[in-house]
């Protein structure tokens, strides 16, 4: 069966969401306290509600509980954002994730249990401003504040090499979990595996010894 999905606030945030889990198949329910907002999900969404779902008896009366994943994307209004995650804790809604406006809100919304909190626009530009400062690194996935998970564009001073020869793993204490090469990927990649410039290697360590290698092997400045 399809997975239930339901979308509480149909801002830039939530409309993305509504949209993407739409052209992915999945069966969505799109909210808002927005009439205007909600006429424009009408045709999009599988069902559109008009709704302030601060209000406990109106989110039962959507039958939030029946759905398997409700995403709250009210962010400007910080206080609508708790309580209305409040209640769908209190009601028994099985995965709930929550859009903080700030570290403050965020930390609130752990507490009263939700169980993910996402800051978009923060993170983005924590994936920008690495992006900015080294053009090699492609992505960035930080895993805590001293781990990370990154992307690296393989250059002509690796082109030829392989990963025992770059001494990755000694050298770098990284562990390079992937290889991307046109169309194929080679998953955990053996150490006699040949770099190529044009490569997309994924490599998981900790950020500043990531940083070391990036501009040891990676920084095609210095090529
Ligand atoms: P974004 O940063 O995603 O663009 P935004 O600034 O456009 O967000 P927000 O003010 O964060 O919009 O709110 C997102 C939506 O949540 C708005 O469309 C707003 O009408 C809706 N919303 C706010 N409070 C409630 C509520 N109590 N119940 C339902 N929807 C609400």
């Amino acid at each position: 069966m399809k997975k239930q999905f339901a979308v509480i606030g149909l801002g830039r945030f939530g409309s993305s969401i509504v949209k993407e889990l739409v052209d992915q198949g999945m069966q969505v329910l799109a909210v808002d306290i927005n009439e205007d907002k909600v006429n424009e999900f009408a045709g999009i969404a599988t069902h559109a509600a008009i709704a302030d779902t601060t209000d406990e008896n109106t989110l039962r009366s959507l039958g939030i509980r029946n759905f398997d994943h409700v995403i709250v994307a009210i962010g400007d209004n910080i206080q609508s954002s708790i309580l209305t995650t409040l209640m769908l804790v209190e009601i028994g809604v099985s995965h709930i994730t929550v859009k903080a406006q700030n570290d403050y809100h965020e930390k609130v919304l752990n507490k009263i249990g939700a169980d993910k909190v996402v800051h978009p626009e923060r993170d983005m530009g924590i994936r920008i401003a690495h992006n900015i400062v080294s053009k090699n690194v492609l992505d960035y996935l930080e895993l805590s504040d001293e781990y990370s998970i990154v992307e690296l564009q393989a250059g002509p001073q690796v082109h030829g090499k392989t990963l025992i020869e770059l001494d990755v793993r000694a050298a770098y204490g990284c562990n390079v979990m992937a290889v991307k090469r046109g169309d194929d990927i080679h998953v955990s990649p053996a150490a006699d595996e040949a770099l190529y410039t044009g490569d997309v290697i994924i490599v998981i360590g900790a950020d500043r010894d990531i940083t070391r290698m990036e501009l040891d092997l990676f920084d095609d400045d210095t090529a």
